[in-house]
């Protein structure tokens, strides 16, 4: 892995290369930031960098040396990673862990100059680990670079966030997540647009979307939407009942934002080639004449406000019941 492979992230690469360059690593870097922005990636393209025997003018790695072929062949013996351990949706990084860490970061790195020491996601710190971490930050043993990735600062101790030099991964831009999806995985100018709409900002996510499951679910959406507003009462109740076993229901009101996002763009004038959902621009014109400026906008709150409940984990099929009645037009259901 190379800087010159992390794409949308030219602050925190700048930053890298400059520490690099004038030889002030710092001994602890917090990297924040949502999942599949490029924090992983760039621990390692730091810790190839720190290592390459040959670095270049720009501070990236070579890519020929001992060292990079350690890289390129899966494994380094100073990069390390460690993670949560055990069973459960959310096992924790453990205090042994930390423990068995703190014992060998006291040893001088194996092969290369630099030993790099990725802990992701630092949330999973327990507290035992992170009390025990912190000691290990505050009188960090030479030779070794201590990298923590989080979401935010938020779920962290204080102590622990004090210690590191904080760089934030921001979202990666649009146009950005366009282009790499149709080198990188060779999908159409259409469908790319789709999958970075539906993935904002994490090109992680965007690279492992599974595209007809995608356009698969686009579709039921659409028409679920659609019957929503033409079907009969008994139709509509028959939905909320069946939507609340559904699963994915939040992608559901993610892609039903999309289109009726396109919707609007297209009712406020836009060009074709602005909209989201551009394989579907036959369907979107056609639909486009019957709605109102306020009925999308209308729509559009009834989606976000079905979102908010859903992520709330409030009962979703009264939430789906009062959206569904919301969509139609015709107020809310009693509570
Ligand atoms: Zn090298």
């Amino acid at each position: 892995m190379f800087f010159r492979d992390i794409v949308g992230q030219e602050r925190v690469i700048g930053f890298l290369r400059q520490a690099l360059k004038h030889d002030q690593m710092p001994h602890a870097l917090l990297f924040l930031g949502n999942a599949g922005v490029g924090r992983g990636s760039t621990a390692q393209a730091l810790a190839q960098a720190l290592n390459c025997e040959d670095r270049q003018a720009d501070q990236d790695a070579c890519g020929r040396c001992r060292s990079c072929r350690w890289f390129a062949g899966g494994g380094h013996p100073d990069f390390w990673q460690i993670g949560p351990e055990g069973e459960g949706a959310h096992p924790p990084i453990k205090i042994e862990q930390i423990r068995v860490l703190r014992r060998q970061v006291s040893f001088s790195p194996l092969a290369g100059s630099w030993r790099v020491v990725l802990l992701k996601p630092a949330e999973s710190l327990n507290e035992e680990a992170a009390n025990a971490l912190l000691k290990t930050l505050e009188e960090p043993p030479e030779g070794n670079v201590f990298i923590l990735t989080a979401v935010g600062e938020r779920d962290l101790l204080p102590t622990i966030v004090s210690r590191c030099r904080r760089l934030t991964f921001g979202a990666i831009p649009q146009a950005v997540l366009i282009r790499e999806l149709q080198q990188r995985r060779g999908l159409s100018p259409e469908q790319a647009s789709l999958v970075a709409a539906i993935n904002y900002g994490s090109l992680g996510q965007a690279l492992e979307e599974d595209l007809e499951d995608l356009l698969a679910r686009r579709n039921k959406a659409v028409s679920e939407l659609e019957m929503l507003h033409r079907g009969s009462i008994t139709e509509v109740l028959h939905w909320a009942e069946q939507g609340k076993k559904a699963v994915g229901l939040d992608r559901l009101v993610l892609l039903g934002r999309l289109w009726y996002r396109d919707l609007l763009a297209l009712a406020s004038g836009a060009s074709p080639g602005q909209v989201v959902n551009q394989d579907c621009l036959e369907e979107l014109a056609r639909q486009q004449p019957q709605v109102t400026v306020p009925v999308i906008l209308a729509r559009l709150e009834a989606l976000t406000r079905l979102q908010r409940q859903v992520r709330a984990n409030l009962n979703v099929e009264l939430a789906l019941n009062n959206f569904s009645f919301q969509w139609r037009g015709e107020g809310l259901v009693p509570v």
